[in-house]
C-alpha cells in the first residue's frame, strides 16, 4: 500500500514550523502496521498544491494533506483539491452548524465569510469532526484510493486522525507491517548493529532500524504481517547480546529507568549539577510520580555555591579547579551527606564553547554518581557543540548510576 503525505505550508519551509505533523502520522501509522512512502512538503500556492495532488493521486492509495483548510486566503488545499477531483465545493449547513455550536462554547465569533468558506466542501466528500477547531477533516473516496485532508494545527490534527482517521483506514486496508522497538542506551549506534546484525542473519524477512540520539537508541524491528512469529523471536535473540543497555519495555527514557530501580528499594534521589543547570533534574522529572523518588536538585554553577550547598572545600576548588574529580567526588560526598538522600549524581564539566584549555579541553565532564557503600566518578570527554555536550552529560549520567544499581542488585 502506497501512502504519499503532502504537508502544505510556507511556514513549515521557512523553518518556522517544525513539521511535527509529518512525525505525528508516521509514529502513528508504522504503530498500527503501516508506512508512509513519501512525503513532501509544499508552499501555499495553488500551482504547486495542484501539481502535487495530481501526481499523488496517480500513484498512492491513500493520500494525506496537512494544513490550509482554515478560514484565511491563505488556505487553499479544500479549494484546489476540489479542482484536482472535478468536484465543485458544496455549502453544507451541518458543518457551519458544527462550527458555530464551537465557537459558542469558547465565546469566540468569527466574521460570517471566514466560516462559510469553511462549510464548503467537495462534493461526496465525508468530513471528519474536530473536537478543538472549526476546520472540520475530509475523506474523498475515490474508487480504491482516498484523499484525506487535515488541518495544520497538532492539537486539531493529532485526536482526529486518531478518532475518525484511523479507524477509515484500518477498514479500508489491512496493515502490511509488524513492529516491535526497545530503548537501548550506553551504546554507539554502530556497537548496537555490531551485535545485532550476526543476529538478524538468521531472520532474513526481518529489517532492523536504529534510532540514535545522544545516549540513547531506538531499535525497531520490522516485518510483514505475515512474519510475526519471525519477528518475535528475532526481537527475543537480539535481546542477550544488548545485556543490561536494553531498558525494561516500560520505560522509554533512562531517567524512567532510574527511577523505576529507585523505587522498587524505596530510595530517595538527589542531584547537583554545574554545566548541565539542571538538565538532569528535569530528565527525571520529565517522568510522571518522580516525586516519589526525587528530592531536588542543586545548580552549583559558582564555586561558592559548590561551597555552600555541597561543602566542596576551597582548597580543593584552588588546588584542582571546580572542573576536576577531586570537585566532584566532595561535590558526591556532600550531597550524599544531606538528610534523606540515599543516592546521588554529580556532574561538573565544560560545555564550551569556551573555556577550554589544553589540559582541560570542551566537552571535558567528571561524572560522579553513588549510593551508600559504591560512589563512582567518571572523566568524560564528550564531542559536540554545547547542546550535545550537555545532552551527552545528562545521559551518561542517569545511565552510569542505572549501571551502578543493576550492578549491586538487590544486596545494596
Ligand atoms: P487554521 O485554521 O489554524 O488556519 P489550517 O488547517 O489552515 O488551520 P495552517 O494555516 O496551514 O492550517 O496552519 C495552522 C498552524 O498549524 C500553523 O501556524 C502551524 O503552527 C501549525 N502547523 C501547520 N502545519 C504544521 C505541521 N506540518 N507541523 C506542525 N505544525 C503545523
Ligand atoms: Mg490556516
Amino acid at each position: 500500500m502506497q501512502i504519499w503525505v503532502i504537508c502544505v505550508g510556507d511556514e513549515i519551509l521557512r523553518g518556522h514550523t517544525l513539521n511535527t505533523n509529518l512525525a505525528f502520522i508516521g509514529d502513528t501509522l508504522a504503530r498500527e502496521g503501516y508506512s508512509i512512502t513519501r512525503e513532501c512538503t509544499i508552499p501555499d500556492e495553488e500551482n504547486i498544491i495542484a501539481a502535487t495532488l495530481t501526481e499523488s493521486l496517480n500513484s498512492a492509495d491513500l493520500v494525506i494533506t496537512t494544513g490550509g483548510l482554515g478560514p484565511t486566503t491563505d488556505d487553499i488545499t479544500r479549494t484546489v483539491a476540489a479542482g484536482v477531483l472535478e468536484r465543485p465545493l458544496q455549502f453544507d449547513p451541518d458543518i457551519l452548524a458544527g462550527i458555530n455550536a464551537f465557537l459558542r462554547s469558547r465565546n469566540v465569533s468569527v466574521p460570517a465569510d471566514a466560516l462559510r468558506r469553511q462549510a464548503m466542501v467537495p462534493t461526496g466528500t465525508d468530513t471528519l469532526t474536530n473536537a478543538n477547531g472549526t476546520a472540520p477533516g475530509l475523506w474523498c473516496q475515490l474508487d480504491k484510493r482516498a484523499l484525506l485532508m487535515l488541518p495544520g494545527p497538532p492539537r486539531e490534527l493529532e485526536p482526529m486522525f486518531r478518532t475518525h482517521a484511523l479507524p477509515r483506514i484500518r477498514q479500508a486496508w489491512p496493515a502490511h507491517l509488524a513492529t516491535r522497538t526497545c530503548e537501548v542506551c550506553g551504546l554507539a549506534e554502530s556497537v548496537v548493529a555490531e551485535r545485532v546484525e550476526p543476529v538478524l542473519e538468521a531472520f532474513p524477512e526481518v529489517r532492523p532500524a536504529y534510532c540514535a540520539r545522544p545516549g540513547q537508541l531506538t531499535l525497531t524491528l520490522t516485518a510483514h504481517t505475515s512474519q510475526r512469529e519471525e519477528l518475535e523471536r528475532a526481537f527475543a535473540e537480539v535481546h542477550p547480546p544488548l545485556g543490561t543497555h536494553v531498558l525494561p519495555a516500560d520505560c522509554k527514557t533512562v531517567g524512567a529507568a532510574v527511577g523505576k530501580l529507585l523505587m522498587a528499594r524505596s530510595w530517595n534521589l538527589a542531584t547537583a549539577e554545574s554545566c548541565t543547570g539542571g538538565a538532569i533534574a528535569k530528565a527525571i522529572t520529565d517522568v510522571p510520580g518522580a516525586s516519589a523518588f526525587f528530592c531536588g536538585s542543586f545548580v552549583t554553577y559558582a564555586n561558592a555555591w559548590k561551597e555552600a550547598c555541597l561543602g566542596v572545600r576551597p582548597k580543593t576548588l584552588a588546588a584542582h579547579g571546580a572542573v576536576s574529580r577531586e570537585t566532584a567526588e566532595e561535590m558526591l560526598d556532600g550531597l550524599l551527606a544531606r538528610d534523606g538522600v540515599d543516592a546521588g549524581i554529580v556532574v561538573t564539566g565544560i560545555a564550551g564553547p569556551t573555556g577550554g584549555t589544553p589540559d582541560k579541553p570542551v566537552g571535558l565532564v567528571f561524572v560522579g554518581t553513588g549510593f551508600r557503600t559504591v560512589r563512582r566518578v567518571e572523566r568524560c570527554v564528550f564531542p559536540g557543540n554545547r547542546e550535545s555536550v550537555r545532552l551527552r552529560t545528562v545521559a551518561v549520567a542517569l545511565n552510569q548510576l542505572r549501571q551502578s544499581l543493576l550492578a549491586v542488585g538487590d544486596e545494596a
